[in-house]
């Protein structure tokens, strides 16, 4: 098909007779039919095509949502077209979308992560997003360590630092855990997400607190299976770790 369909202006003469019906068939007597749709584009490339602006919006709108990061790339083209093009439905669009930008966002990070079995590199979407529990470096990333998994994110700071809740949840666990976490605290998100603070050196929160993300709930310190004063950082989907760097 011609992509590029060119368009010619007629001005057509318009008495009491005349109503639209007649310009209609006057226009499409001509034998080319143009059909109106909408095209949804990231970074000005056209990735589907809806009939109605309402469909566009709303893939919009759901999107902002989702990634307000890359709301600006997204935009609604109005097209004409000599050929209908195949439509999608909006939910597809949204998750089509969506998910071919986490593609590429894995694709980006793939050079700054270790591979690593479990929950592993695979990121999965979810609602809510996350804060750095403390404004450090990275000592040691998600991934297979020592013949074992390493499930979470290290951040080394000096004992002391407070640690602040990378979202908005409950406390289900503040207290001592013998498994090599030290004193550990897990909030929960809800929807199976949960966040876990190990090897604190004081905690500041107990089991059944609300709370905001960012509010300090522990400090770091160097309790458990630790070598060294850190925050050992997990993000869990129902119970499984992923690498939180896609998170932060
Ligand atoms: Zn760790």
């Amino acid at each position: 098909m011609d992509e590029n369909p060119s368009y010619q202006l007629c001005f057509l003469k318009r008495d009491v007779e005349t109503n639209d019906d007649e310009i209609y068939n006057i226009v499409t007597g001509t034998g080319v039919t143009y059909y109106n749709y909408y095209a949804v584009a990231v970074d000005g490339e056209e990735k589907l095509y809806v009939p109605t602006f309402e469909d566009a919006d709303s893939i919009i709108n759901q999107l902002k949502e989702k990634d307000s990061k890359n709301a600006d790339k997204l935009a609604i083209i109005k097209k004409y077209e000599t050929e209908q093009k195949e439509y999608t439905s909006v939910d597809v669009a949204v998750t089509n979308l969506y998910e071919k930008k986490i593609t590429q966002e894995i694709k980006n990070n793939m050079g700054r992560v270790t591979r690593a079995g479990n929950g592993g590199n695979t990121y999965k979407p979810v609602a809510i997003s996350f804060l750095k529990p403390v404004q450090a470096s990275i000592t040691s990333r998600f991934g297979s360590r020592w013949g074992t998994t390493h499930k979470g994110l290290d951040f080394g700071a000096p004992t002391g630092t407070p640690i602040k809740a990378s979202a908005e949840g409950t406390v289900t666990f503040s207290g001592w855990n013998s498994g090599g976490y030290g004193y550990l605290v897990i909030i929960s998100h809800g929807n199976g997400i949960q966040t876990y603070y190990g090897h604190c050196s004081k905690l500041l929160c107990k089991v059944g607190d609300y709370v905001s993300a960012g509010d300090v709930i522990a400090n770091v310190g160097n309790t458990g299976d630790s070598q060294g004063s850190h925050v050992h950082f997990e993000i869990r989907i129902n119970d499984v770790a992923y690498n939180p760097e896609f998170y932060l």
